[in-house]
């Protein structure tokens, strides 16, 4: 009977096959983050729905169109985060963080849901890699978290990623901005779509974002806001740009990058991949000053960013970068009869503590099937256990790749010896090195 019940559109189930892929990316994401000083934060995955209108802003199209939004049994208004900012805003505020010593910088490794179309690189449920750091107004800031993102990616050998900036200003200097874009988008208003039409009122710095094409190509030729920058956002952009320079950080700048969230002030910036065709942004982020006074917090700066997951992995296939295998199963025990299934039970047990991986039969299967097993699994070494290895308390063991074979016998130590000097690591070494190895030749952190 065909499965009658099957995952979501724009959802997707990772496999063992992918998913040490996702195990080492976030590892190496968290672990390279505590190097700069950032903490792993964890949050809700639903929050009131409020805080994302009031956040990221009720005329953004995350907001408008593609939030997964429900009332629960209690009657309250409720959303799946679309992103991870609003959440960890919320969590700096109610925990009293922000109130402690300063900065605070968090990273975070989370899902997302948006009700977007589904296509290549746009997934409705997908994941996130970002940080947020508050309580610091300086351009040191940002340059400090870009600077984070450039050496991780450059730690995962990812090429052809490049950098763009722009300054979007702050609410002073943007008044003025918006009265220009308002009056170039008002000499179009017959060829802007109907929700760009309800922009214009409202904001028009939404409709350069518009993904509609007949706007998008009107937006081409508005107003840029760098034009119009107040000295204190000018300064505030040259200082960045200084130290990416200072940091040998290549970058263009490109006025036309708005971001679509609308708590963005001053500082917004994307790395864009060439491996990735209409979904190029990996990574976006910028500064949202505002925005925890905006939630009822303390009246402090802040700066963050997210990159794909799903992107990140499609620029490394793209890019044949392999991550490490995990080992596969060091020795594989068959076995006939039950005190000898018992026995490689207890076998497989010892070697795991010593940090080996083994498995034995456990569905009771012929010897010809346990070993058309072992091999399937890619099984280094083999043993098969009957009466007469338990009689003798010996076992053959034999090297699944070229057939050599060694009699060994039965206990735990004498096993675990023989994988040590078999040059087989135990799988807390083989992570360890597996992740030095990524580290190696990092710049360190500096500013
Ligand atoms: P886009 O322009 O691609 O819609 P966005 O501006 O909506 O991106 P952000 O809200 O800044 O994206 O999210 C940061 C990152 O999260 C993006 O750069 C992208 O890598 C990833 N991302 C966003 N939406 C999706 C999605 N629907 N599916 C997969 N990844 C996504
Ligand atoms: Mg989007």
């Amino acid at each position: 009977m065909a499965l009658e019940i099957k995952s979501i559109k724009g959802t997707a189930d990772v496999l063992p096959s992918e998913s040490y892929k996702w195990q080492f990316v976030e590892r190496l994401f968290l672990d390279t983050a505590k190097l700069y000083g950032f903490g792993e934060i964890r949050i809700p995955t639903f929050e009131d729905k409020r805080l994302f209108i009031r956040s990221v802003g009720d005329t953004t199209d995350v907001v408008q169109k593609e939030m997964y939004t429900f009332t629960d049994q209690g009657g309250r208004e409720l959303a799946l985060r679309p992103e991870g900012t609003a959440g960890v805003n919320r969590a700096v505020i109610e925990s009293g963080l922000i109130n402690g010593a300063l900065p605070v910088k968090l990273s975070y490794a989370l899902s997302c849901f948006r009700a977007e179309k589904p296509q290549a690189g746009r997934m409705r449920e997908f994941h996130q890699l970002g940080m947020e750091l508050f309580g610091s107004a300086s351009p040191s800031a940002d340059a400090e978290i870009i600077a984070f993102v450039n050496n991780f990616f450059g730690l995962l050998n990812i090429q052809n990623i490049s950098l763009e900036i722009n300054s979007i200003g702050c609410p002073t200097c943007r008044k003025e901005y918006h009265a220009a874009l308002r009056a170039y988008f008002e000499s179009k208003k017959d060829q802007l779509c109907e929700t760009c039409l309800g922009r214009l009122e409202k904001n028009p710095l939404r409709i350069l974002d518009c993904k509609n094409p007949e706007c998008h190509e009107i937006a081409k030729d508005a107003p840029v806001v760098l034009d119009y920058l107040c000295d204190d956002c000018r300064a505030h952009f040259e200082g960045l740009k200084k130290r990416l320079d200072a940091l040998n950080i290549p970058y263009t700048v490109n006025p036309r990058i708005v971001r679509g969230l609308d708590y963005y002030v001053r500082t917004v910036f994307e790395f864009v991949s060439g491996d990735l065709g209409a979904q190029s942004t990996v990574c976006g982020g910028g500064r949202y000053d505002g925005l925890l006074g905006s939630l009822g917090g303390a009246d402090q700066p802040g700066i963050g960013y997210a990159m794909g997951v799903e992107r990140l992995l499609m620029v490394m296939k793209a890019q044949g970068i392999e991550i490490p295998e995990p080992d596969p199963c060091d020795l594989y025990i068959g076995s006939i009869g039950e005190e000898a299934a018992i026995r490689a039970l207890s076998l497989v047990s010892s070697l795991r503590e010593e940090g080996f991986s083994a498995e034995c039969d456990i569905v009771g299967r012929s010897v010809k099937a346990q070993m058309k097993y072992a091999d399937k699994i890619g099984a280094r070494y083999s043993m098969i256990l009957g009466d007469n290895e338990l009689a003798e308390n010996q076992a053959r063991l034999k090297n699944m790749q070229t057939g050599e074979t060694v009699d060994i016998a039965l206990d735990d130590d004498t096993l675990a010896q023989f994988f040590y000097s078999a040059g087989i690591d135990d799988l807390a070494e083989s992570l360890k090195n597996t992740l030095g190895g990524a580290l190696e030749g990092m710049p360190p952190a500096e500013l």
